[in-house]
């Protein structure tokens, strides 16, 4: 008889394997189930954040931002290199050395916090068994008091481009090209199409971004979006918004993508196109029949604002699950999820999650957009800052971008910050912590911040919610 658990985890991506970890922190006999393995033939953890996601994609974003910095911008401050050449063999070395670090982390994380590690296929067969098999196909039933499914997410893929094994991919692909291709298309101007967008563009792709939608970046402030769309179209990103594919051939190592928008027909020809129009949950084969685990409309697990399925005992957790794609995300239902099997009380403030965007600069927000509040008809007072009135910013020599404060006109509460700035994915954490502790704007504008420091933005954002923004000459009149 195989071993008993009180926790089996399905999926080692940051939603399983943060969980399976707390899990046994809480004393808990746990075990985690991974499937994926390397080109080495070896399992590793992480999931698609570790090793297609969130890190190999800043890594390549880091490397190539610092390649334009050297090529564009290091002249401006008086540094003089020859022409900086990018050696992408090399650059992919060094991603794919990140990538053994973080997934080695795990790892020896597992190990010394006493996680069982079960390499194989996880399959849920009852509310209290998991079969796995292993990568020989030799089948073993474990049982648990608790099980946990974080089986991730795949990329979307749509009928007009279907993938090829090099010319058109999704993000996974685009983290390989082991050259700069002349001229890259792009389908989808979400996340992964700005960021993978940015990269290539950076190291010398002529990068054309087909978007359905006639608006950007939807989810963002729209004074932010605006900024945000500005300043890409600067650095050379063609984002064409309102054009919407509707076939692809691909001919002499070429694809050729038809699209229509509001000129009427229109046909591009790229060397390379990535495909990033959404991810699905990805649950094919983790769930036998008969369990009774219940899927939404959508294909994602069902599960109440806990993370529990509709079968006692047998949670979801991740992108697996509705709410935002997102790696803390994944986690902090991880950690909320091993709490409640550990019999704590343990909840989430869906409200407060941070979402960021990695190009140069940065997006990053948390909580309504002013046009979110004005649509639920909630009355807003709203402050907003330039950084190029920052004096860090300006030293910094990265003076684009604001910072926006969304606060309840009757109450003062913080209901959302968006920013666009060099490093807005560190900043925003002030907007989560003061959501967090129901802060109101004027908490943050009586708050001493260190300078010179690029958070004086959200400070003088702050301050500006009530017209008394310091550095700002056409500030509003009270
Ligand atoms: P996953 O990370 O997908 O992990 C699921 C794991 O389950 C996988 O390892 C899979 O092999 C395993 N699995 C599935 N089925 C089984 C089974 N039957 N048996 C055993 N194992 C199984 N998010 C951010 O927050 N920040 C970012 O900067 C960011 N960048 C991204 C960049 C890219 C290019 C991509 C594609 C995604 C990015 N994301 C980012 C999203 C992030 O990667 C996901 O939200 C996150 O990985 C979800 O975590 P998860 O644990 O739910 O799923
Ligand atoms: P996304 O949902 O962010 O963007 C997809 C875009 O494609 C949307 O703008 C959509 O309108 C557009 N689109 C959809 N169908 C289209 C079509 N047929 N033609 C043209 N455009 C089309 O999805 P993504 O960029 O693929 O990223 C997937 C997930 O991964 C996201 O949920 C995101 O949260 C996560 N991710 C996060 C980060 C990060 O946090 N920095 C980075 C990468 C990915």
């Amino acid at each position: 008889m195989a071993d008993k658990f009180d926790v089996i985890v399905i999926g080692a991506g940051p939603g399983g394997y943060v969980a399976a970890i707390r899990a046994a922190q809480m004393g808990l006999k746990t075990a985690c189930v991974e499937k994926w393995v390397n080109k080495e033939g070896k399992t590793v953890h992480g999931g698609t954040c570790l090793n297609v996601g969130c890190i190999p994609s800043k890594a390549l974003l880091e490397t190539s931002h610092k390649f334009v910095e050297a090529r564009d911008h290091f002249a401006e401050v008086g540094i003089e290199v020859d022409e900086p050449k990018a050696n992408i063999a090399k650059m992919l070395e060094f991603k794919n050395s990140v990538i053994n670090k973080n997934v080695g982390g795990i790892s020896a994380l597992f190990k010394a916090n006493g996680v069982t590690s079960l390499e194989g296929k996880g399959k849920v067969t009852s509310s209290t068994e998991v079969e796995v098999t292993d990568h020989d196909g030799n089948a073993t039933t474990y049982t648990a008091d608790n099980i946990v499914i974080a089986a991730g997410s795949v990329p979307v893929e749509i009928p007009p481009t279907p993938l090829t094994d090099d010319l058109i991919v999704t993000s996974t692909g685009a983290l390989e090209f082991t050259e700069v291709p002349k001229r890259l298309g792009v389908i989808g101007a979400g996340v992964i199409g700005l960021e993978l967008g940015s990269v290539w563009k950076r190291l010398g792709a002529e990068v054309t971004v087909l978007e359905a939608m006639d608006s950007f970046l939807p989810m963002v402030d729209s004074a932010i979006a605006k900024e945000t769309q500005k300043l890409l179209k600067k650095q050379g990103l063609d984002i064409k918004l309102g054009a919407r594919v509707t076939g692809s051939e691909v001919k002499d190592s070429e694809v050729v993508v038809k699209y229509t928008d509001a000129d009427g027909e229109q046909e591009m020809t790229f060397d390379k196109l990535i495909v990033c129009v959404g991810r699905r949950p990805y649950t094919q084969g983790v769930i036998a029949d008969g369990v009774g685990v219940e899927l939404d409309e959508r294909g994602f697990i069902f599960v109440d604002d806990q993370c529990r399925t509709n079968v006692p005992n047998v949670y979801a957790i991740g992108d697996c699950v509705r709410g935002p794609m997102l790696a803390h995300k994944a986690s902090e239902e991880g950690v909320m999820v091993a709490d409640i099997i550990a019999g704590h009380k343990a909840e989430m403030n869906y409200d407060a999650i941070p979402s960021v965007i990695y190009t140069s600069p940065e997006v990053a927000w948390v909580g309504m957009t002013e046009q979110d509040a004005k649509a639920k008809g909630i009355e807003v007072k709203t402050g907003s800052f330039p950084f190029s009135a920052n004096g860090r910013a300006l030293a910094n020599n990265a003076p684009e971008g604001m910072a926006k404060i969304i606060a309840d006109a009757e109450t003062d509460r913080i209901l959302g910050m968006h920013i666009v700035s060099q490093h807005a994915g560190e900043l925003i954490a002030q907007g989560v912590i003061a959501m967090e502790f129901g802060s109101s704007a004027e908490d943050l504008a009586l708050t001493c911040y260190a300078h010179p420091s690029t958070s004086e933005a959200i400070h003088e954002a702050a301050l500006a919610v009530e017209g008394h923004a310091i550095h700002m000459a056409n500030r509003k009149k009270r």
